[in-house]
């Protein structure tokens, strides 16, 4: 299988500044370990690398306002102006050419899908990419250009009466995304994520199922804090899987955000980096099956950033490349992620296996009440989506 990793190195610019959980560390170690594990190359069972051009404005429009796109540009902006749209103080602060790298990394999404769709390749990975909170007028949640959005987009614009199935594992509800096709039918967009009762940015319910033609093609499944790869395991047998089938895409966006990990520190969920693997094997499986492997993946949030999220990704490439995921992981990189840590003030990685399943703190509700409460949730989903229960 043909497998691309569309990177530049100037995506690793993406980054707020000090003490923003939003480290670009977690791509690039990630990389390092797909480069470590000997994934990258272009040789036999290696994924080729590709680096990208910036999204055009036209392919930005077809998702932000102008107004917006101006904004962004303009580094001279008000803080008034920019406050109105998302930028400046507060989770999304602006960085030296916010435009020109969000740009980039909206270019690099493009790229992975434009070539999963062309035949280039079969699956692609463009691992900076996932920034699903950005809207059509404001930055959000870490966000400036919605690259999932513009990506998906581009491609169904370029080609007319493709249906995509995007499907988002991000803890975070990937509302942006939902948001650009809420009314469309030719783009499924399925999210789940940790219910918004307890995590940013709120919303996501079962009940939100998209409105007029989209009616129907928004499936939202808001999980409940703790819950592990068992729940999630549950919500690919019983929601993902039956729905993708149900859709009959062309091709699968995924957005194989990190920060459901047990270790990460902003979200509650319990996931392994072994269980988020099951879910982005479960995704490859159903690119299989209904689309010729057409899948197209990107990163996401992961604030885990000097371990788990590196080693969830890293453990994704493998599957894309439908090659093994190795058990250890090489002596070099743990050294170079421990250094990397350290020189952020973040404790210094110890896991030397690719899957440690150390359960981190016992939570503060009964495990068998997690499942009970998902199981309730898929139940809910479920009953409110007309391609699972029509
Ligand atoms: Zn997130």
């Amino acid at each position: 299988m043909r497998s691309a990793l569309v990177y530049h190195p100037h995506m690793a610019a993406y980054r707020f500044g000090p003490g923003h959980p939003l480290l670009p560390e977690r791509f690039t170690l990630a990389i390092e370990l797909m480069r470590a594990w000997d994934l990258l190359g272009g040789g036999a069972d290696q994924a080729m690398e590709v680096a990208p051009d910036s999204a055009t404005r036209e392919d930005l429009l077809r998702v932000h306002s102008e107004e917006y796109v101006s904004l962004v540009e303009d580094e001279r902006s008000s803080a008034r102006a920019d406050a109105t749209h998302g930028l400046g103080d507060g989770d999304t602060p602006r960085f030296p050419a916010a435009h020109e790298i969000a740009s980039l990394i909206a270019g690099g999404t493009c790229r992975a899908l434009d070539g999963v769709l062309a035949g280039e390749w079969t699956t692609a990975f463009a691992p900076a990419g996932g920034l699903h909170h950005a809207h059509r007028d404001r930055a959000a949640g870490f966000c400036v250009y919605n690259d999932c959005a513009i990506a998906v987009a581009k491609a169904t614009a370029e080609t007319p009466g493709l249906r995509v199935a995007y499907v988002d594992i991000d803890a975070h509800h990937g509302d942006g995304v939902e948001a650009a096709f809420y009314d469309r039918a030719d783009v499924l967009t399925l999210s789940v994520h940790e219910s918004g009762r307890y995590l940013f940015p709120g919303t996501g319910a079962s009940r939100d199922v998209g409105e007029g033609e989209g009616r129907g093609f928004a499936i939202n499944l808001p999980m409940p804090p703790h819950a592990g790869d068992a729940e999630y395991a549950l919500a690919l047998e019983n929601v993902i899987a039956p729905a993708v089938r149900a859709y009959r895409p062309d091709v699968i966006v995924a957005q194989l955000g990190a920060d459901g990990l047990a270790s990460d520190p902003l979200a509650h969920l319990r996931l392994t980096v072994a269980g988020h693997a099951r879910l982005a094997a479960g995704l490859v499986e159903l690119a299989g099956e209904l689309c010729d492997g057409r899948l197209a993946a990107t990163g996401g949030g992961g604030y885990d950033a000097f371990s788990g999220t590196p080693r969830a990704w890293a453990c994704a490439m493998a599957l894309l490349l439908g090659t093994g995921i190795p058990d250890t992981l090489p002596q070099r990189w743990v050294e170079l992620a421990a250094a990397s840590a350290a020189a952020h003030g973040f404790p210094a990685t110890r896991e030397t296996r690719t899957f440690v399943e150390t359960p981190t703190l016992e939570p503060d509700v009964p495990a068998e009440e997690t499942h009970r409460l998902a199981e309730i949730a898929i139940e809910q989903t479920r009953a409110a989506c007309a391609l699972l229960s029509g």
